[in-house]
Parts: C-alpha cells; structure tokens; sequence
C-alpha cells in the first residue's frame, strides 16, 4: 500500500465579545489595524459616532489585540478598575507622604 500526504489548511471560527461604544452605545464597531511591520498600531472605531481607540501593536496583531484595545477604551467596568487603582495608588502615596512627616516630625522634636 502506498501513502499520500496531504496538506491541509485548516480554518476555525470562534467569537470575541466586545462592549458597546462607550461614546453612543453602537455596536458597528470596526476592528482593524495598519498592517505595518513597524510601527503598527490599531483597534477599533465606531461607525456611528466616529469614536476611535487605538494603541500600538505588533505586526501580526490578532483580532483579539485589536478587540482587547477596544473592551480597555469602552468597557465601564476595566475604565473603574482603572481609576480605582490611581486611587489606591495615590492612597499608597499620601500614607507614604504621612509617614515620612511624622519621622520628620519626631526628628526635629527630639
Ligand atoms: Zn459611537
């Protein structure tokens, strides 16, 4: 008996979910990004109101990058998480501030 080999290209589908525009509640949104080999950046932009986020991605950016981009500009949820963490970053920094003048404070009472 004899072989063949065969070489095949094989294609799957699957879903990535994405939050409305933040800026309208559309969601015609379009994904894309410039294809450049340096360079590149891309994300997505609303076809209704124009609302475009885009950031810096590598040449062979996937459609998940581009989506990801989209979610971190528009999802409310990853926006609060964000300024939850400059809050507690500043939080962190004014108790650093508050210990610092206490031992200065200490320092020029003794
Ligand atoms: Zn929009």
């Amino acid at each position: 008996m004899a072989t063949l080999t065969v070489t095949e290209q094989i294609t799957t589908s699957r879903d990535l979910e994405y939050v409305p525009c933040l800026q309208c509640g559309s969601t015609d949104i379009q994904f894309f990004d410039y294809g450049y080999t340096e360079g590149n950046s891309g994300g997505g932009k609303c076809k209704s109101c124009g609302a475009e986020c885009t950031r810096g991605l590598h040449w062979d950016a996937k459609k998940d990058q581009q989506v990801a981009i989209w979610n971190s500009q528009n999802d409310p949820k990853k926006l609060i998480e964000a300024q939850e963490q400059i809050i507690q970053a500043a939080k962190d920094r004014i108790k650093d501030i508050l210990a610092q003048q206490a031992v200065i404070a200490a320092l020029v009472a003794a």
